[in-house]
């Protein structure tokens, strides 16, 4: 719990100005409330002295009490006490007088919520803003983090650290730190005041007291195992709300809703033992406290019939009754605070542990420049394995500056595998990849990203229009650039025939727009981009004629003049190609120009001879 405070603090050390208010304030709302008491004790003494005295300041245990006060407090108080009692003597009780008195309650209630406001409108103020940061933090963390680890995360694991954790922890965090703040203040000045007044009704009173510890114990440890299986919970129900929304077209072509449906109904029935454990860990020990209290109460009641003193007065009993009341809420509050502190805590570990994640590739703190135009690119001896599973072995290639190198091979043969290393998304475990001589490694990745245009077979666009979806090929690029790329990438015609041309939205993942359309999008971003090097993979599924034509063109456009590394599926790239790289099962088997391949009569030979006959 330590930890978890010091990290908070820390991450409120920006808004430390308005803390510190909500701290004041706080502490001046919690002070009110004995405040109030006192008041009223004041005012009930006025109304109802005691016929033994026959006047009002005189009857109140106020003026005795006011006598243990230091000085010069003492002094003070007395004469303000001297003066008011001249005057209720001089006047007696009259109506002015009464409403005078009778005031100072609604005055204090004001100040009290005036003060409890202003200290829940700072806390709330800072917890928006610490909660607003921890996101920001945790998603700028994210997104730079490796493939690697988005291979071995979850998006709605993800989703839900992000915003449902996130939100909780706010909403904890700006609960119990107002409860925190005030409630200790309010129940310490309440049970010092009623201490200080009437010493023995307040140990009887309070004798069974220490028994409350009891049920903030038992009840602690329940929420904290509850409410991180909670947390757990809505991450897996993240995930499938996440997974069945995108894969919408699967679900319904394999007629999937009710398997669906019943997949996300367990998930969300998990949830119920989890919140009503929480349900019973928050709420039980708040009135359990209270039947506390009423021993108490009942206790003091028979104290004062049974012992021999004189009837208490009628200020005085409303003073302590209304104290013993009073007190029990902030205990109540503050049993709470653990319970919640406990769930914020939950909710925070997993929020904090996500900022741990260290990203295992490793950049230079002084990268060399990399100049990837007219470079060489290197394949050197690469070894590569996800987990265990090797999937690349001893690569060795080079692509000369300006060349088409078409990999070819069996799916699952490791191709797309070695154009993600030289994107940097993963480190080789041996060999290196070097352009122009530089190792990669030793480069800056967003140096080396921005030199390599990737057009894949799924099309990466996101939900915005059709001329920021090309934008993206380079920010900043203008309008003019934008429609140039277009018309290179052959889908200026498609999209001035749309209604709203360039500001057409394309849906999410572009589901709006065709196939072929999505394809040349993605080429036209390339163009923008214009990078020297270029990574292709080649779209398997059958495009319409038409499409392919089209797509083949602005493909074509693409190419000229740069390095390019294709995954090739298209008979038509691979003859073209400058040289032709065989992979099967992660090792290169055969490398040459068609010709040279076919003659060898080996593993293009089959490969080809299969996509021949189809
Ligand atoms: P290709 O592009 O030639 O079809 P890949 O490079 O995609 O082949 O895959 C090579 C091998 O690596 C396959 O056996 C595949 O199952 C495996 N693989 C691909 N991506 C991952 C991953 N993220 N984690 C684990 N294994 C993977």
């Amino acid at each position: 719990m330590k930890e978890f405070i010091k990290k908070m603090a820390v991450l409120a050390i920006p808004y430390r100005s308005r803390l510190i208010a909500g701290i004041i304030t706080g502490v001046i709302g919690g002070l009110l409330e004995p405040m109030l008491l006192i008041v009223i004790n004041f005012v009930a003494n006025a109304c109802f002295p005691r016929p033994e005295t026959d006047g009002l300041a005189k009857s109140t245990p106020w003026l005795d009490s006011i006598a243990k006060l230091p000085e010069p407090l003492h002094g003070w108080l007395a004469g303000w006490n001297f003066n008011l009692t001249l005057y209720l003597d001089d006047h007696t009780l009259n109506y002015p007088t009464l409403i005078a008195i009778a005031i100072t309650i609604p005055g204090v209630m004001l100040l009290r919520g005036v003060f409890s406001y202003l200290n829940i409108y700072c806390l709330q103020w800072v917890a928006i803003r610490v909660v607003t940061d921890i996101r920001i933090k945790v998603f700028s963390h994210l997104i730079h983090l490796p493939v690697s680890f988005f291979n071995r995360t979850s998006t709605g694991e993800l989703l839900s650290r992000l915003t449902s954790d996130t939100g909780t922890l706010q909403s904890l965090f700006s609960n119990s730190l107002a409860t925190a703040i005030k409630d200790p203040v309010t129940v310490i000045g309440i049970f010092a005041y009623l201490l200080w007044a009437h010493a023995l009704w307040t140990l009887v009173a309070f004798l069974v007291f220490p028994t409350c510890i009891i049920p903030i114990v038992i009840y602690s440890r329940k929420v904290r195992r509850s409410a991180g299986a909670l947390q757990g919970r809505f991450a897996d129900l993240s995930n499938v709300i996440h997974e069945s929304f995108t894969g919408n077209r699967i679900v319904k072509a394999y007629n999937l809703e009710q398997t669906v449906v019943g997949q996300f109904s367990a998930t969300a029935r998990e949830f119920i033992t989890h919140y009503m454990r929480l349900v019973r860990s928050m709420e039980i020990p708040g009135p359990l406290i209270e039947f506390i209290g009423s021993i108490g109460m009942a206790a003091f009641f028979v104290f004062i019939v049974m012992s021999s003193d004189k009837p208490p007065s009628a200020g005085d009993f409303v003073t302590f009754a209304g104290g013993v009341a009073f007190i029990y809420r902030p205990i109540k509050m503050l049993t709470r605070l653990h319970n919640q502190m406990e769930q914020a805590r939950a909710a925070s570990e997993k929020v904090f542990a996500l900022l741990d994640e260290k990203s295992d590739l490793i950049t230079p703190e002084h990268p060399l420049p990399l100049r990837a135009a007219g470079a060489e690119i290197q394949f050197e001896n690469l070894g590569f394995t996800y987990g265990e599973k090797k999937v690349l072995d001893g690569i060795d290639f080079t692509v000369k500056p300006g060349q088409l190198v078409a990999l070819v091979g069996a799916s699952g043969s490791g191709k797309t595998t070695l154009t993600h290393l030289l994107l940097r998304f993963y480190d080789p475990l041996s060999g290196a990849i070097r352009i122009g001589g530089t190792d990669i490694r030793q480069a800056d990745p967003a140096e080396l990203r921005r030199q390599i245009s990737i057009v894949t077979q799924e099309t990466i666009l996101f939900q915005d229009t059709i001329r920021n979806n090309i934008a993206l090929g380079r920010p900043g690029a203008t309008e003019a650039e934008i429609i140039a790329a277009a018309k290179n990438a052959h889908a200026h015609e498609f999209i001035i025939d749309k209604p709203e041309g360039y500001n057409a939205m394309i849906g999410e993942k572009g589901v709006l727009l065709s196939g072929g359309q999505r394809q040349r999008l993605a080429i036209a971003r390339a163009i923008l981009k214009n990078a020297p090097i270029l990574v292709l993979d080649e779209a398997t599924s059958a495009l319409d004629t038409e499409s392919e034509r089209a797509v083949q063109a602005a493909l074509e456009r693409l190419m000229e003049g740069r390095t390019t590394l294709c995954i090739a599926h298209r008979l038509s790239t691979i003859f073209k190609a400058d040289l032709i790289v065989v992979f099967d099962q992660g090792r290169i088997v055969e490398t040459g120009t068609h010709e040279e391949l076919l003659k060898r009569d080996g593993h293009y030979h089959k490969l080809y001879s299969l996509a021949y006959e189809k």
